[in-house]
């Protein structure tokens, strides 16, 4: 059966020693009968420090926030799922609405970010979400059939996987409005729908499907007992060791 995954992402958060206590205080908070997946997502500068004590202690994975699509080569600036592999970090969090917003990524370039990355073996936390207009329009599920399709959809049945899909209406990001459970399940229950329409049932049961935007202490419990909602990839409520044990305490 599929897993339960509370993840953390740090964005452009925390200098060297606050993402390292963080991660401690995490560590040191989550019950001694945990069996949350918990995952941090820091920044690529701190992440093979912070993959370090995770390994060490072993009860957390990370993740990095963005892969090169690139192989290897003159691609100034940019990270290869090689490199993050080779730190052995476990995911690599591909198409935030961030990453697809600021920096113009296409379903075409996240493709090949989720090529490049299973290739390197990494596994995937895809991201999708609608904007408000295109939920209001009706167009939402529309859109994220087609973000899940087209960066996806070419998979092999193994490669599909190695991919947990985190839900997040970029409405809901950050901005302190979250998505109402019956929302959230609504949108959970089309995809895992979707995945099942291309890989069959016994796949399409065993993906864990996160939720995002703005999930904090106060509605983790609500959104995660909803019977699609395998967990949240957590923002701003990540950053506080309370704020973030709590939400992993939800289920
Ligand atoms: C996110 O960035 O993935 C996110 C869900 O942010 P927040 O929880 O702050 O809305």
């Amino acid at each position: 059966m599929r897993k339960n995954i509370v993840a953390g992402n740090w964005k452009m958060n925390l200098k060297i020693d606050d993402a390292l206590n963080l991660a401690n205080d995490v560590i040191n908070l989550l019950p001694s009968d945990n069996d949350v997946e918990v995952v941090f997502a820091p920044s690529f500068i701190h992440l093979e420090k912070v993959n370090k004590m995770c390994l060490k202690l072993g009860l957390v994975n990370t993740a990095s926030q963005n892969v090169c699509q690139q192989e290897r080569g003159a691609f100034t600036g940019e990270v290869s799922a090689e490199m993050i592999h080779s730190l052995n970090v476990k995911y690599a969090i591909i198409g935030h609405s961030e990453r697809r917003g600021y920096f113009n990524e296409t379903n075409e370039d996240l493709k090949l970010k989720v090529d490049v990355s299973l290739k390197n073996n990494l596994k995937v936390i895809f991201c999708c979400g609608e904007s408000l207009n295109h939920r209001e329009e009706r167009f939402h599920f529309d859109w994220i059939k087609r973000q899940i399709s087209d960066s996806l959809f070419h998979l092999s049945l193994d490669d599909f996987r190695k991919v947990v899909i985190a839900y997040e209406p970029i409405w809901a990001i950050g901005t302190g409005v979250t998505a109402t459970p019956n929302q959230a399940e609504e949108m959970h229950k089309f995809i895992r729908e979707i995945i099942k329409k291309n890989y069959g049932e016994e796949v399409a049961n065993n993906t864990s499907i996160l939720y995002g935007g703005s999930c904090t202490s106060k509605n983790s419990k609500d959104l995660f007992y909803k019977d699609n909602i395998d967990g949240g990839l957590i923002g701003g409520a990540s950053l506080d060791p309370e704020s973030f044990i709590s939400i992993i305490k939800s289920f």
